[in-house]
């Protein structure tokens, strides 16, 4: 499972996992930054309310839900810290985020559910996004994991919270993992290397050195290898390879652009049941 399908409705522009999309179980998609109405370094779909007017932002969600298929008043969201904590959204909670950064979890990076026609959300410009499908337990995930979020273990977090929250078998579940920094552009320093060495065994796998105490590091292989230790299977991995920093003209990346640059999302929800509307 490795294939990703560029999407384009108008000029929106967006990416979906084959895998995802087989199951007919989820409406999902990760955003490029095509097809909305914010301007200069946030041009044009930026989904993130830091730097930009808040009307736009939500123009610009709208668009994007829409395009998927999803209400974007329901749409539910974390106050993304670099942590591994992953929140399960209940009923109560949908739209918690939709207008409002402070209204989504708080120190929240992750977030799962099993409410059909909610769309959970993670933002990122070069950190990795993650969604998850357990298509047995209908059950979903998204993780926000930048490099501490990956050395932490949070692709590991939303595995342990499908399986204590619905009872989910890791063997079922279906992972993707989204546009992000490359192992081409991701070059790090000992502040990274010493924790990736400290929790990985496997940790030269995902590195390659570049002298000078620095390594390139690829986020993909460190987060598919976490979801495999965590019991997924190979197969029911895919990886996008899409960098956002070799393809800034498509993707927002916080590298490539020093710092001043909006976020995309990565969006997921289950569809509604068919047979509750007959
Ligand atoms: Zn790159």
């Amino acid at each position: 499972m490795t294939n990703f399908t560029r999407r384009e409705e108008g000029e929106l522009v967006y990416y979906a996992a084959d895998g995802l999309e087989s199951t007919g179980l989820v409406r999902h998609g990760f955003s490029t930054r095509h097809g909305g109405v914010s301007r200069d370094a946030l041009a044009s779909l930026n989904l993130g309310f830091k730097n930009d007017e808040v009307s736009s932002v939500l123009e610009n969600r709208r668009r994007f839900l829409t395009a998927l298929g999803l209400d974007p008043a329901r749409l539910v969201t974390g106050q993304q810290v670099h942590g591994t904590v992953v929140a399960e959204v209940t009923a109560r909670d949908v739209g918690r985020g939709a207008l409002r950064w402070e209204d989504g979890f708080p120190a929240t990076d992750a977030l799962v559910t099993s409410l059909s026609g909610v769309p959970i959300a993670v933002a990122t410009a070069d950190c990795v996004p993650i969604l998850y499908l357990d298509p047995v337990k209908k059950a979903i995930g998204a993780a926000h994991a930048g490099w501490r979020g990956s050395v932490r273990g949070i692709a590991q977090a939303v595995v342990t919270k499908l399986r204590e929250c619905y009872g989910s078998n890791p063997e079922d579940i279906l992972a993707a993992i989204g546009p992000s920094i490359g192992p081409c552009c991701y070059e790090v320093d000992e502040r990274v290397m010493i924790p990736l060495q400290d929790n990985f065994p496997f940790w030269r796998r995902v590195v390659e050195p570049r002298g000078d105490g620095h390594w390139f590091l690829n986020l993909w292989e460190l987060n598919r290898q976490v979801l495999v230790a965590a019991g997924v299977l190979e197969r029911n991995i895919a990886v996008g390879e899409l960098c956002t920093s070799c393809q800034v003209l498509d993707f927002f990346s916080y590298r490539a652009e020093k710092g001043f640059t909006g976020s995309l999302a990565a969006v997921i929800a289950l569809k509604e049941d068919n047979k509750k509307q007959l």
